[in-house]
């Protein structure tokens, strides 16, 4: 038997998570790798899916949990053996696959990645898919041809998950980054992770005009709605925009002016299918790049049976951070 968070949806429709027992044989039959998990996370998405705020779990009744890091403990693929240390981060687990909110998984040893030497099961999770995702909208910028020298870059949902990581990162890099919060009472925090300068997000989140004051040689969007228009419309002539989230909504209620009279690129960013050649280089470079001593400042370590509140207040947006759970 095992801990595990599970989900249920019941006959009104509504649904409920608690704190349970499983045993082995509740593990998924589709998956060639038994994991051991040491740590997991509540990422924005595992907050969706505990609440049931939106339909990120398709099927019933499921374990959450996006990520996971941990210890193969028996595999019958050929890339794994007992022992491994491996790192999952999305292909459908915690939505339509049992997910990593427990203390055992069963998973495709397709979608596992070989956890880099240098970061520890628990820093994994601290990274987890924001951390993983904020790399690659990073590399996609630089892929683009936005290098540190361009200007200032803008980094919306600056106090949450994708955020720190992204202004962590291309502070390491040398950029210049302005950081877009909603919490003034962060701006030490957000200083600390490297940002030169912190705007109010209010000063984005309010509808604007097509083309505005060009100001940013890149941005890191996760937020979307109007945030990510307005993003659009500050963006310099032949500049990024790296979009990867919808804190604020999933609409896009903008022009085309910023694409046709500026050249603006918009870069959508997506990590749960993002090939495994993607995932390796992004967890390479966030090996090398990423200041641990940085990651530290964003972690809060929580236990399962915290899973269940912290869920809610990551959905209202009460989250510094990475919350990283240890499951054992
Ligand atoms: P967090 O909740 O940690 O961060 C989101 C941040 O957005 C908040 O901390 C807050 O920052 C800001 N925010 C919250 N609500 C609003 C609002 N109504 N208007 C404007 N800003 C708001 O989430 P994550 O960092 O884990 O994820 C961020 C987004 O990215 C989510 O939408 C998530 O689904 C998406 N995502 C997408 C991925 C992909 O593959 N495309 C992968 C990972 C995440 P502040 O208070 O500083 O303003």
């Amino acid at each position: 038997m095992f801990n595990a968070i599970l989900l249920n949806k019941n006959d009104d429709g509504s649904t409920d998570a608690k704190l349970t027992q499983l045993d082995e044989a509740q593990l998924p039959a589709e998956g060639d790798v038994t994991v051991r998990v040491e740590y997991s996370t509540i990422n924005y998405k595992d907050g969706l899916a505990i609440t049931g705020k939106s339909p990120v779990v398709r099927k019933w009744p499921l374990v959450p949990g996006i990520d996971g890091a941990g210890e193969v403990i028996a595999s019958s693929h050929p890339d794994w053996k007992e022992g491994d240390p491996v790192i999952l981060n999305g292909w459908g687990v915690g939505e339509v696959h049992m997910g990593c909110l427990a203390q055992q998984a069963r998973l495709k040893g397709d979608w596992l990645i070989r956890r880099p030497a240098s970061i520890s099961a628990r820093n994994a999770m601290a990274i987890g898919t924001a951390g993983y995702t904020a790399m690659l909208c990073a590399m996609a910028l630089q892929e683009k041809g936005v290098g540190k020298d361009s200007g200032e870059i803008l980094v919306t949902g600056a106090s949450g998950g994708v955020g720190s990581v992204a202004i962590a990162i291309l502070s390491a890099w040398g950029y210049r980054v302005v950081a877009s919060t909603g919490k003034a009472s962060e701006a030490d925090y957000l200083k600390a992770l490297g940002a030169a300068d912190i705007i109010d997000r209010a000063e984005l989140s309010a509808p604007g005009k097509p083309l505005q004051k060009e100001r940013w040689a890149g941005v890191v969007d996760s937020v979307g709605s109007h945030t990510l228009v307005n993003a659009l419309a500050q963006t310099r002539y032949g500049g990024a925009v790296a979009a990867c989230g919808l804190a604020q909504g999933l609409d896009l209620p903008g022009s085309v002016a910023p694409f046709i009279l500026r050249g603006i690129s918009l870069l959508g960013i997506d990590s749960v299918m993002a090939t495994r050649e993607k995932r390796e280089a992004a967890w390479q470079r966030l090996a090398s790049d990423l200041p641990l001593d940085k990651l530290e400042q964003m972690i809060e370590e929580i236990g399962l049976e915290e899973a269940l509140p912290r869920a809610r207040d990551i959905i209202e947006g009460k989250v510094r951070g990475r919350l990283v759970v240890d499951v054992n």
